[in-house]
Parts: C-alpha cells; structure tokens; sequence
C-alpha cells in the first residue's frame, strides 16, 4: 500500500477506518477507501538496523540501469543469470515465486514462442537483479528503430506528430506494469508472470492483434530485497514508492529509466492490500502540473474497466472475505490524493502515461497476518490476490488496445502542450462525473528557470545533472543575460519551459503551494521543492531572451586558487562534504573555524586532487586558524533514510539504539553521537547510562525531532524546551539564519551559509532558552510555510503560527562540556533536502572539533 507514517494515524483529524477483517467476519460491510496505517513503521521512532554496506551503498550511489535498447529486434531471448536458490525467501511461504525462481521462468518462457524478451536492467541496493520483460509480436531490427523514431518524434515535435494520421496507426502504444514496488505486496509479480505466459502460449487471435499493436512492459519485481525479506522498503531501508522526486535508490533509477525509456501511455503498479481492491484515479488535492483533463478520462476509464474485471471474478464477501472494488475518486472524499509525485503513477505521467493508477489487491498476507495465519489461509488469500492482480492487468491491455489511438493522440498532446508553453488549464467540471471545483488544481508555469550557483556550483550541477537524468532539457547561456531585472551570468542554467516534459521540470522547481485551506489530512508529504532544498540559486523568470546550448551534463566545478597559502572549503553542499571527509581520511591535517574547513599550504596537492574528484572549490584561506579537525566517528541512533545520508556523505557510521547500549558499548570510537530514533535516555540501564555520561564529557551529540529533543532532556544536555507542532505537518518553510558568517566570523556554527527555506515533517520549536544556547535558525515571520500543508490542532496549538519567529535549530555546550545541536527541522528527509545536507555536517564538524578540546577556540 501507499502507507503514510503512523503517527499520522493518531493525528488525522479525519476518522482512520481500520483495515477490514475478511473471511474472519466476511458479512462485515465494506467502508470507504480503507487506508491500512497499522503496520508499517512510525518513521521517527524505529531504530535504524541497516548493516552496514559499503559495497551496497557505493552501488545506490553509482549504478545506472540498463536502457532499453533500440537497435534490436524482438524477441532477443537473453539467458538470464540464475541466482542461487534461498530457502529463506519470504515468498515461498505464500506459494508464491521466490526471487531466485524468476529468472528460470523467464527464461524458459523465452523460448516457448517468440514474444517474449527478458533483460536484467540493473540491481537492488542488496545487489538482486532487476527484470524487465517485454511482451510484443516479433520486430526485426529496422522496425524496432523505427518504433524508436515514432516515440522521439511524439517526443520531440509532437506538434507533427499530432499532424500526422498516419503516425498512431503504425505506433506500438507501450504499456508498463509495475509490480512489487513494496517488497511484502507480493502478488502482482506472481500475476505478471501469468499474464506473461499467457501472452507467450495463447492461440487467441486477438492475443496476435493486440501484440502487433503494443508492446507490453513489465517490471517484474521493483523491490526484490523487499520480497525476499518479506518487507516494505528496499536493503537500505528506503519505501521505493516514496523515492521518485529524489531518486536515491538503484531501483528508482531503473523505474525512472523504463518510463523514460519506454513512454508508456498507460501504467499500473500493482500493491496490496485494501478489501475491497483499491483502484485509482485519486481523490483530491490533483497535482497541478498534469494535464489532468486527458488524464482523468483515459484514467477514470480504466479504472471502471479494471472494477468490472476485478469483480467479474465471481469472488464475495460471504464466501471468501472478498469485497467489491472501490474507486477513490469516486468512492472518497479525500485522503487518497495524487499531490505530491513520489509515487510511481504520480510520477510516470510526466514522461507521457496518460492513464496511470495504483491498484491495492484485496487480501492481506503481510504484517501480524503473515506470521500468525495458517499457510493454507495464506495460500488462500495469495491465490485471490494473484487472480485479481492478474485481472487488473488483462483489462488494462484491454484498455489499450480498445483506445490505442485516442491514447497515443493524448499522449502526443500532453508533449505539444509542454513544448508549445500553453498555460495550465482548468478542468472543465463534469468532464467525467462527479469532477466538480473540488477537484480543479492548477499552476502557473514561468517563461523559465535560471540554475546559478550563486551559493554553490556544485549543488547547480547537482540539480541539472538530476534534471537531465529525469529527461529534462537544460540549456547553458553562452553569454551574460537579464530576466526580469536581474543580471545572470554566462554559463548560467537554463531550463527553456516551452518543452515537452515543463510538466516534471515545474514539478521540481517550482516553490509549491501551502494547501493547508483546502483539504482536512493528506496522505504523505505534500511539499518538495528542488528549486529551494537542493542548495542551487534557482529563479522563476518570466522573459528569456539568451543564447544558450543544449547540454549533456553538468560542467565541471572543481577550483583551487592561483594564491600561495592556506585554503579553504566552505561546507555548503554534500560534495564539499565528501571531499572534506576525503581529505580527513587521508590524514591531512585540516582546521575547522565557522563553517569552514582550512587546509594548509603544504596539503595543497590533496586539495587539487579532492577538487577534481567532487568538483569543489577552495578559496584563500587567508589568517584563518581553527580547531583540528579529525575523521567524524558518528554513534547513530537515526531513521534508515537520515543513515543512508550520513554514509552517503562519507561519514563512518555505527548504528545504535536502547538495546545496542543497554547491551555494553564501547564509546572509545566515537566522537560524536546523533540521535534521532530508537534511542531513550530514560530507558537505558545504569551501566548503559554511565558509560553514556562518561562519553558524554568528551564527546558531541546531534539530535532531531522528538525522539532527540526527549533525550536532550533526559540526559540534561542544552536548557530548552522542544514544542510539537501538528504531527502531520509537513513541507518546505522559510527560515532565518542567524551568525555564522561562514569563513572567518564568530556566530551560528551550523545555521550560517544556509539556504533561505528548510523543510520540516512533525515540525518542533525551542523556547526557554538557556545563556549557554546559540539560535542557529528560525522559523520566518512570515507564513512559515512555503508549500506543503501545516494546520493546526484541533484546540488550536501547533499550526505554523505558534512556530513563527522561534528557533528551529539550536546549539550550544553543555556544563559537562559536550558540544550540542538540536534541529527541529528535517534536514536529511528521505535524502531529498540535498542543500540541507551541509548544516548537519556542519553541526558534525563543529561539535567534533571543539569538544574534549574545553574551552578555546
Ligand atoms: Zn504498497
């Protein structure tokens, strides 16, 4: 399922409808859309025990999926690589095909026909190999590339395609088929296999007309670690379903690369599990960057074709717990929105799917069932599961096959829209029924974007280089310019919004919109902006008159100065991080002083190296002197995300927890300790405590949200109090940085040098500040939120007015002497902030270098 924290649960102001009980009391009426909030894990609370896995992690770092290749013909009968066989493999349990048992199918169904083509296009964080099947009648070469033509050209110059009667006639539509995204939603790979055989063995006539007319794609498992291990998230811990406006994950990539690569018109991704079987389209709030008129017809469509498939099985509530499918947009009020496009049917229609839904297949086999139920209720329910899985694809071929022309027309309109700028357009009400205003979302496209590395070119480069991955076209000014009054200059960034995917290029960058006035609760996050949290000076312009080329990449940004002396390294993005964490591991001695890092004259051929490999740029240092600076041994306590970010920046990381300490831990090894979840100070044991306290005298500490703010209590660290805004709030906020003039004055150690606008889920504030606390950042006077949504409780406290004006992140040093930084923001979300990265390295940094060493500095 698209499952929210379950913190959430608690604080809707909306009634949670529990999940229903099926053949245990089958007579129970169906409710509405039914989100299941119990059983994944409350995000700030669950201790992180991801091993660790620096092979795995240099993989999520690095590895690009395999593309699509379009000089071959079908079928290409690749032998797959079979993987040895796991007794332990969740799956088999449910009598369901275990990861290893995929490829051997595939393979053989290879050679039963020639429709089938399997390939391996990339890894999973554990390092499983991704499987893409395509199902199509055969192709030679020269009509596989002119498929490929046909898809460009749709591309590229829709406005002649959409001219050219000829063009739908003899375009295969594309089709994807997600499946297993969410590691313990087993079925829908067991359902693609069986439609796959199907398509390979049918006499069907018409299985031969559809195949000449289409090419089916399917993703057979998106999360293999997941359903080896019987879990939601991948090996790192990451929800895959969440991972599309930041693309951390190896199995993101290779989704994001099949979309681009293959343009579905249509897609579904197939989950579990909600009784009755959950289809979409959504309720609102709708993302205002769809054309969502073409969308929610074609999706509305087979939608409806799906729920008469999926109960046309003959499956009842009396009989086997089955209820009748449920449609959100029609069924719901809200609750199961589309806003935010982390999800991959949220995401997909950027690169042209014009109908694309989530399906949630009715029984639940995961959580307490797995474990509790018997094997043969479990085999029950994943036999339905798989049967209805199964029918919810058949019916969308069906679809595509009954509106292939109309669908590649309004996939080819969706393109022409983009590259001609056409302004957003309203949704006519009534356009399919039951669309009323409530419904209607739109935005505001600029002429432009300009990309700048007005704080750091490096964090420029960061973001055009993720636009370019996600098919967006960036162009670099050969001169310098003026946009709305403002002077760029050359080599700055140019995002042209007059192209055919302006829809994802705005869904980044724009600010976003604060929805809080219009819905009640939503269902994840609902404010994101590349254009604010990844670090780049990025504007909105409304004229764009430039001479600009088109690129492939991101120019390098590495840069030492000509100047004899000391160097240094502002730490204003992840790459600066990395190459201080480069230089520390090999010895060199380098000085920490406000924000900075100094590298000495002597060290400066480690300084060229490190500003080639990660594109830094050292300035003179001038007098600057500073606290030695050592490799950062961190002790974390944290959620999987905010531990996959710090190894990401090169941190040595040991996770811990209460039971970790409570068992006997050896701090000798660690400077500096972060916590965020899973670790209470009130709950460890004497000993456990002692040696903490003991740490505590030589050592620095970092916390985060509640569970950090607690133990800075229990553990007397800083005098303040953490207050709890709304536990569902979430989204992008204005900040003010305080001090730290980063480079040489005394002020903020972690605040200085950061961005205007940080970002915050179950935001907290400080207040009853004590003399020996630092205000490093405040929450702005104004709003403070910026996008996303932030109401208050339902007696009044916690909306973002009670947090305007306080302080977000603080630091200071306790009597004991620990340097302490307390952040009530987000700043490591689901490795998506990329600009609010640095602070906490900078708060690592700080707190390493001065404590132990008392007082001077
Ligand atoms: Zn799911």
């Amino acid at each position: 399922m698209r499952l929210p924290p379950a913190l959430l649960a608690a604080l809707l102001v909306i009634p949670v409808v529990v999940p229903r009980a099926v053949s245990a009391d089958p007579v129970a009426p169906p409710a509405p859309a039914v989100r299941d909030f119990g059983n994944g894990p409350e995000r700030n609370e669950v201790a992180a025990d991801v091993p660790q896995q620096a092979e795995a992690l240099k993989a999520a770092q690095t590895e690009q999926p395999g593309t699509l290749s379009h000089d071959r013909g079908y079928p290409r009968r690749t032998r797959l690589p079979v993987p040895p066989a796991n007794p332990a493999d969740a799956s088999i349990k449910l009598g369901l095909v275990p990861h290893h048992g995929i490829a051997p199918r595939l393979n053989d169904l290879q050679q039963r026909g020639d429709r089938v083509s399997a390939q391996v296009i990339g890894r999973s964080y554990g390092g499983r190999d991704l499987y893409l099947v395509t199902v199509t009648a055969p192709e030679s070469a020269a009509e596989a590339r002119e498929q490929e033509r046909i898809r460009e050209r749709i591309e590229n110059d829709p406005a002649a395609a959409a001219r050219d009667r000829k063009l739908v006639k003899r375009y295969k539509a594309p089709v994807f088929v997600n499946a297993n995204i969410h590691g313990n939603e087993w079925e829908g790979t067991d359902a693609a296999l069986r439609v796959i055989e199907e398509l390979a063995t049918s006499k069907d006539p018409g299985i031969a007309a559809l195949l000449a007319r289409t090419r089916l794609y399917f993703n057979i498992t998106a999360n293999p670690d997941g359903r080896v291990n019987g879990a939601r998230q991948n090996g790192a811990g990451f929800d895959l379903n969440r991972d599309f406006v930041t693309v951390s994950q190896p199995e993101a990539r290779a989704m994001r690369q099949i979309m681009i690569d293959a343009q579905p018109v249509t897609m579904i991704d197939l989950h579990g599990y909600v009784n009755g079987t959950l289809i979409e389209p959504t309720t609102p709030p709708h993302g205002a960057n769809y054309e969502y008129d073409l969308f929610i017809q074609n999706t509305y469509a087979n939608g409806l074709g799906m729920e008469s498939a999926v109960n046309g099985l003959g499956y009842t509530p009396e009989k086997d717990g089955v209820y009748p499918a449920q449609i959100p947009f029609r069924d719901s009020d809200e609750g199961w929105d589309d806003w935010p496009p982390i999800f991959t049917p949220q995401y997909a229609p950027f690169h042209g799917a014009v109908a694309a839904h989530t399906v949630e297949i009715p029984l639940r086999v995961n959580g307490s069932d797995y474990t509790q139920l018997p094997v043969e209720e479990l085999r029950r329910r994943s036999a339905i599961n798989t049967d209805v899985a199964a029918a919810a694809i058949r019916a969308t071929y069906a679809f595509v096959r009954d509106r292939h022309d109309r669908l590649i027309a309004d996939q080819i309109e969706v393109f022409r829209r983009g590259s001609a700028g056409e302004p957003s357009r309203a949704v006519p009400l009534g356009i399919v029924p039951g669309f009323g205003p409530e419904d209607v979302y739109n935005t505001t496209f600029p002429r432009a974007y300009v990309i700048t590395g007005r704080r750091s070119e490096a964090a420029a480069a960061r973001l055009v280089d993720h636009l370019i991955a996600n098919d967006v076209r960036v162009e670099r000014a050969r001169h310098a310019f003026r946009a709305d009054g403002r002077t760029y200059p050359a080599g700055s960034y140019v995002v042209d919004m007059r192209q055919p995917k302006r829809g994802l290029a705005n869904v980044m960058l724009e600010a976003g919109a604060d929805i809080s006035p219009r819905v009640d609760a939503m269902y994840d996050i609902s404010g994101w902006s590349h254009g604010l949290l990844w670090g780049a000076g990025v504007d909105g312009v409304s004229s764009l008159r430039v001479q600009a080329d088109p690129v492939k990449a991101a120019a390098p940004t590495g840069s030492v100065p000509r100047t004899a002396g000391a160097l240094a390294l502002k730490v204003a993005d992840a790459k600066d991080v990395l190459a201080l964490n480069d230089l520390l591991a090999q010895g060199t001695a380098v000085t920490w002083a406000d924000g900075a890092a100094i590298v000495p004259a002597s060290a400066r051929p480690a300084a060229r190296a490190v500003a080639d490999r990660y594109g830094v740029a050292f300035t003179a240092a001038g007098t600057a002197a500073g606290a030695p600076l050592s490799p950062v041994r961190i002790a974390a306590a944290t959620s999987a995300d905010e531990l996959f970010t710090l190894r990401e920046l090169g941190f040595a990381v040991t996770p811990v927890s209460t039971a970790v300490l409570n068992a006997g831990y050896d701090w000798s090894g660690t400077d500096v300790l972060f916590v965020s979840s899973g670790l209470s100070y009130a709950a460890l044991n004497p000993a456990a405590r002692a040696a903490l306290d003991a740490f505590l005298a030589t050592g620095g500490v970092i916390t985060r949200g509640g569970t950090g703010a607690a133990f800075n209590a229990a553990a007397g660290l800083l005098t303040a109090t953490a207050v709890a805004g709304r536990g569902d709030a979430n989204g992008v906020v204005r900040v003010l940085s305080t001090g730290g003039q980063v480079g040489g004055q005394v002020g903020g150690q972690v605040g200085g040098g950061s961005p205007d606008h940080s970002f915050v889920y179950s935001p907290r504030w400080f207040t009853g500040l004590g003399p020996e606390v630092t205000v490093e950042q405040s929450y702005a006077a104004e709003g403070p939120l910026v996008s996303g949504h932030w109401r208050p409780n339902a007696d009044g406290t916690g909306g973002q007015d009670a947090a305007r004006g306080h302080p977000a992140v603080v630091s200071g040093r306790d009597e004991r002497g620990a340097a302490v930084v307390l952040f009530g923001t987000e700043p490591m979300f689901r490795n998506h902030p990329k600009g609010l990265f640095p602070q906490v390295a900078r708060a690592l940094y700080w707190a390493s270098s001065v404590t132990g060493a008392a007082v001077t500095r």
